[in-house]
């Protein structure tokens, strides 16, 4: 795996004085580094610019960060520190589950933060790398995330299974390019077991049902006659 670009870390927090602290020593450290200063904006900025991390104050001006982890977590698995300001209120987070990676105390030390960050990144740079490919292809509003098998449509998570998952990244990994059900086969079955035909056609069909969920009766996947699919 190639790092081509510094990762990049969303800073959340309303108090600027410690966020420029954060921000420093993000920076200082070889990590591209954003701040922003309400809840409100987090999601929709998320969206748009995916980071690799985010660390999160709990109490905000516009919507908690409470409110954002768990909108957050609908659509992706970014990792998520949480800051709160009481050591107590670590128990109570823990307790609602809200997906965050860890959680920190303040007043913090930024090399400890900034060692945590690290400490996650690495661990999520481990399972990405297990499961191959760590870029997103993005086509279309098809947002299709390798690192935890998810393709997203405008936000809405299709839920596909394992071996939609793998035809669905092959087509759109190069749109317009066809692929013959061979080819398809050898790349969802990884032991290339023998299956028919039929058995991709069926796979595909199911495909296409879940992709109406973003795309309506437009058909994204195209049949070839005699040759195989695409997707475009
Ligand atoms: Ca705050």
């Amino acid at each position: 795996m190639t790092l081509t670009k510094p990762q990049h870390i969303l800073v959340v927090e309303d108090e600027e004085k410690i966020a420029n602290v954060l921000l420093e020593y993000l920076r200082g450290t070889g990590f591209e580094a954003t701040h922003l200063d309400r809840g409100d904006t987090v999601v929709a900025w998320v969206a748009e610019h995916a980071p690799d991390l985010i660390i999160l104050d709990l109490m905000l001006p516009g919507q908690d960060g409470l409110g954002v982890c768990s909108e957050l977590r609908k659509t992706s698995i970014v990792p998520i520190i949480m800051v709160t300001a009481r050591t107590e209120e670590i128990d109570r987070l823990l307790g609602l589950q809200l997906g965050a990676d860890d959680y920190i105390c303040k007043p913090f030390s930024p090399r400890e933060v900034v060692a945590r960050v690290q400490a996650i990144l690495r661990r999520v740079q481990m399972i990405s790398a297990s499961v191959g490919n760590t870029e997103t292809t993005r086509y279309r509003g098809l947002h299709i995330k390798t690192e935890n098998f998810q393709a997203l449509v405008q936000g809405t998570d299709l839920d596909l299974t394992p071996v939609e998952f793998r035809m669905l990244a092959l087509l759109a990994e190069v749109p317009g390019r066809v692929y013959s059900r061979r080819q398809l086969m050898e790349t969802i079955y990884e032991d290339r077991r023998v299956v028919s035909d039929r058995a991709v056609d069926s796979h595909i069909k199911n495909l296409r049902k879940k992709l109406r969920q973003g795309f309506g009766t437009e058909e994204v996947i195209h049949s070839i006659y005699g040759v195989g699919y695409k997707f475009e």
